[in-house]
């Protein structure tokens, strides 16, 4: 079949970014992706987490005329996917084993009419010979594969399905491939570009950089206590807490539960059932926080997690990453607290140890490394992890970690610092750190005393504090480089040349004073907006999103309540500059929450005029040629006897944004034949369902219908009512 028609060029994106999602800026890359879709390039591309890959294919679905379809191994993320596009007014369904007969044929109906901008398929479905029968005979404008890693068997999720996505690039040669993922070393980048066959694609590495993340480590002990404490100021937020193992997650979530905190559990020895019960109520906000192993993780992208608490050590900076990504997808700042204990690295080791290749071993040993210099304190969090991702992070003080914004003073430590290398040198530099801080707080073991360790000069000189604090100072030596660690399965303290001109004083040794608690620092919320408002707004999400059976972020964003609570927005134009109000989400939901500002500011007129001004309007609002340009080819067409989805077809729009042009020209007075774009039965009851309930919402009459009519129908016929009304 043709190929969908390449549009007019278009000069200003972030026109139809805010008119759809309500967006007022592209996020990094985004950008620049689009332009290449949009010059039919291929797309190889690394985001992380949040970076906003969807709307990456999203908008160009919206632009390009023909259905992208998108491959996406979670069948159970497709609906929640699915519910939110169309949210936004972009046609969408999703094709997999979970339809009924009837159900699917309904969608293959909807793709061959071409009524669809996007299509989520499964992967399995490319090895279906019918499948791909079916796509040559309809109008495709891109191919977007998510997870594109999971083609390689070098990712961490290799997907065996995957490998027949091979077959897209021999059967549509002319239809653009995109691949997106969050993780691709440079082996899997190859790997991926080979086997999808993607051809010289336009490549783009984000920066690995989450800036709204608060990452910060504290001392382990006595962890649920602290984890309970960190919950104090966070009863009404959403947040995961990781535990290694199952029996620690069931202990974590009872405890947790007993003191009234609204909590589930998840791992894999609960049965399906519960499982997805329990992460539906965390997805719905019935819930605030669920304690899982690292079983809890692909299905999530609720994108208003305010924090990840990691209770134990991860195994490596990878899964670290990964794990502490899926806070704050919405941009919105969110705390990433990690309980830091030696003992875990221990546990960790004793499975390494396990293992049977040794290649395997080393690796793994080598990571967790890492990871255990990640956790140790005094230098940047968001440096050292950007590091590990081969990434530089130019600033001094990134100003969202627990080392960076600490006012911790800096304590002078180098008495203690020759405490330790004295006993490790004294002891011939072959002990790990264990045993060296036994040798310091003298303790009395089997193997001091064969050893006869309690013979040495430092044999208890640092008896007056106890092991842990030996064991950080070890940790600070080590993260300045006094010390190195060997490497291998029993690593052992060595004295560095730099260690060295600290024991003779001719160096300076200081130490971040330790906080007892987990800091708090920097509170996981922006302070400037009303609480009580966001509360009330909050729930009318929460009463929608129930209504429609979608999770409450579906309906808006914790970002686009927190902007409505800080800038009490009482008119649609004002609404309309909400970030992630596009013009849908307007006239679907502007009825719902605009009341409930108008009688809060009513209530509290101080709250509105201390609020900051809102941001400016988006520019397609003001009458400048392009958008007066794109009505009258709209016009033209029209007038050439042109069907609304013959000029969408046309002009690589939606048919949605076609009956918006149509609204408004009839608003503008033009001549506009009723009766070709809405049938006169549908007319009437329109009307009479308007003098019901009132002009104001589009979706009480829409819902009013029983769904015999739709929002594009209903807008063209209020707007002729109004011109009726206008002209008498
Ligand atoms: P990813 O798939 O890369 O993990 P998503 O596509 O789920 O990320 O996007 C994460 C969140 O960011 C979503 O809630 C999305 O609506 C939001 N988002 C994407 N692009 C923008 C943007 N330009 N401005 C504001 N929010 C955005
Ligand atoms: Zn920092």
């Amino acid at each position: 079949m043709t190929l969908a028609q390449k549009p007019g060029k278009i000069d200003d994106l972030t026109a139809p970014l805010d008119e759809v999602f309500g967006f007022h800026a592209f996020r990094p890359n985004q950008e620049e992706i689009i332009r290449a879709i949009l010059d039919r390039r291929d797309i190889f591309a690394v985001m992380p987490t949040g970076g906003g890959k969807s709307l990456c294919y999203q908008l160009p679905s919206h632009l390009l005329g023909g259905t992208c379809i998108v491959i996406s191994p979670l069948i159970s993320l497709m609906k929640d996917q699915v519910d939110a596009v169309r949210d936004n007014g972009i046609h969408a369904e999703y094709f997999n084993s979970s339809l009924n007969n009837l159900q699917r044929s309904a969608v293959l109906r909807r793709l061959s009419s071409g009524e669809l901008d996007l299509l989520y398929v499964a992967p399995e479905r490319f090895a279906m010979g019918s499948f791909i029968s079916i796509l040559k005979g309809v109008p495709i404008s891109l191919f977007a594969v998510d997870e594109a890693h999971c083609i390689s068997e070098w990712g961490h999720d290799f997907r065996p399905d995957y490998l027949s996505l091979s077959l897209i690039v021999e059967h549509f040669a002319d239809v653009p491939v995109a691949a997106f993922t969050a993780t691709a070393t440079k082996r899997v980048q190859r790997d991926i570009i080979d086997r999808l066959a993607l051809r010289d694609p336009h490549t783009v590495r984000a920066s690995f950089d989450r800036p709204n993340l608060f990452y910060e480590v504290a001392d382990k002990d006595d962890v649920n206590r602290l984890i309970l404490l960190f919950l104090h100021n966070r009863r009404d937020e959403s947040g995961i807490i990781y535990r290694t193992t199952r029996a620690d997650v069931e202990g974590t979530a009872s405890y947790l539960a007993s003191h009234d905190v609204k909590v589930r559990p998840y791992h894999a020895g609960l049965d399906s059932e519960t499982r997805k019960k329990n992460q539906d109520a965390f997805n719905r906000d019935e819930i605030n926080v669920i304690v899982a192993t690292i079983a809890f993780g692909m299905g999530i992208d609720k994108s208003n997690v305010r924090f990840v608490v990691h209770g134990d050590l991860p195994k490596n900076i990878e899964s670290y990453y990964q794990e502490t990504g899926r806070a704050g997808r919405d941009g919105e700042p969110a705390h990433c607290l990690l309980f830091f204990g030696r003992g875990d690295t221990s546990t960790i080791r004793y499975f390494i140890n396990q293992m049977e290749d040794e290649t395997q071993q080393s690796i793994a040993t080598e990571k967790l490394n890492q990871m255990v210099n990640f956790a140790v304190p005094n230098t940047c969090r968001r440096r050292r992890l950007l590091s590990y991702f081969g990434e530089r992070f130019e600033k001094d003080n990134c100003g969202t970690c627990d080392v960076c914004t600490s006012d911790a003073e800096q304590v002078d430590a180098a008495t203690e610092a020759q405490i330790v290398m004295s006993a490790i040198l004294r002891t011939g530099q072959r002990f790990g750190a264990a045993h060296v801080a036994d040798v310091v707080t003298g303790a009395n073991t089997k193997k001091i005393r064969e050893l006869r360790h309690n013979e040495i000069k430092t044999y208890g000189a640092g008896k007056d504090k106890d092991k842990r604090f030996w064991r950080r100072i070890i940790d600070d030596l080590l993260a300045q480089k006094c010390l190195i660690q060997t490497e291998g399965q029993y690593p052992v303290l060595q004295v560095t040349p730099h260690g060295r001109e600290v024991l003779f004083g001719r160096a300076e040794f200081y130490v971040r004073k330790r906080a007892e608690t987990p800091s708090h620092a920097v509170s996981t919320v922006v302070d400037d907006y009303n609480r009580e408002l966001f509360e009330r707004l909050r729930s009318v999400r929460a009463r929608l999103a129930g209504q429609q059976n979608v999770p409450p972020f579906v309906v808006f964003s914790d970002r686009t309540l927190h902007e409505m609570a800080c800038y009490f927005p009482v008119t649609p134009d004002e609404m309309r500059r909400i970030t992630g109000v596009g013009e849908m989400k307007l006239q679907r939901y502007s009825d719902d929450f605009l009341p409930v500002i108008r009688a809060f500011v009513e209530s509290d007129p101080q709250s509105q005029s201390s609020a900051p001004p809102l941001p400016e309007p988006r520019a397609p609002r003001q009458t400048k040629s392009p958008a007066g340009k794109t009505f009258n080819t709209t016009w033209q067409m029209l007038k050439d006897g042109l069907s609304r989805s013959q000029i969408a077809e046309r002009r690589g729009l939606t048919t949605g944004t076609v009956s918006t042009h149509i609204e408004r020209l009839i608003l503008d007075g033009r001549d506009i034949e009723l009766d070709r774009h809405v049938e006169p039965a549908k007319q009437t009851e329109i009307e009479r369902l308007f003098k019901r309930l009132g002009m104001d919402s589009l979706r009480e009459i829409v819902e009013a219908s029983d769904g015999t009519v739709g929002y594009e129908e209903v807008r063209i016929v209020r707007a002729a009512m109004q011109a009726n009304s206008d002209r008498k």
